[in-house]
């Protein structure tokens, strides 16, 4: 899960682009114009930034230019409907890392932020929280070093409480997370994975971790 910042004005377009990003599992915020994306680029740290050419007040050209200075470890992928040499060169030039030729479908999105994310991840790779520990990558999890076997549903929910140590999910927010945009927070399939992991995780150890937060939903605690 990685965060991304979409700065698009068309409503569909942005949708589109959130819906399809959240379904594999990133953060995903948006923008309609370079002013609400300011505010947002001050509030939050981005991994990606995704940026039409296309926007009231001015063009993606120069807000590139000025996110570049601002935020110069953000990646910048680039949305342009003129399939034209001239802009590709542009939107680079102004520090675009790639660009993206609308109309595009979902595939091609994915397989540009995935090659974009790659350069900068290695760190990411696994995630500890005292003696649990996943590896994102072979995704093997362990507990006082012993291999826990989690389903890829059980592996998302943990990866999610993982990154978000000791802050309280509600359930819309893991619904979205690792069920995506479209699933039903109000279904009793939240509880039944969340009891599930916790069988697995935390019953064989005599210090519990993933705890219920009565009416606001769960935590995983962090554990030294
Ligand atoms: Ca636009």
């Amino acid at each position: 899960m990685r965060n991304i910042l979409v700065i698009e004005d068309e409503k569909k377009m942005s949708a589109f682009i959130q819906q399809g990003l959240e379904e594999v599992g990133h953060s995903v915020k948006t923008a309609d114009s370079p002013s609400h994306a300011r505010q947002l680029l001050l509030e939050n740290k981005f991994d990606l930034i995704i940026l039409d050419i296309m926007l009231p007040e001015l063009s993606g050209f120069d807000f590139a230019k000025e996110i570049r200075s601002q935020s110069p470890t953000s990646h910048i992928l680039m949305l342009t409907a003129l399939n034209t040499t001239k802009d590709k060169i542009q939107g680079l030039d102004s520090g675009a890392d790639d660009y993206l030729t609308k109309p595009f479908d979902l595939e091609e999105l994915h397989a540009r932020v995935r090659a974009l994310l790659r350069r900068n991840s290695p760190d990411k790779a696994s995630l500890q929280n005292g003696q649990l520990e996943m590896n994102l990558l072979t995704r093997q999890v362990l507990r006082e070093g012993m291999r826990i076997e989690l389903t890829t549903k059980e592996f998302s929910l943990l990866e999610f409480f993982m990154k978000n140590v000791d802050q309280v999910q509600d359930r819309n927010a893991i619904a979205r997370q690792v069920w995506g945009a479209d699933f039903d927070p109000d279904s009793n399939v939240i509880d039944v994975y969340i009891n599930h992991l916790r069988k697995k995780i935390d019953s064989p150890y005599s210090k519990k971790i993933l705890k219920t937060v009565v009416g606001q939903g769960y935590v995983l605690n962090k554990m030294e």
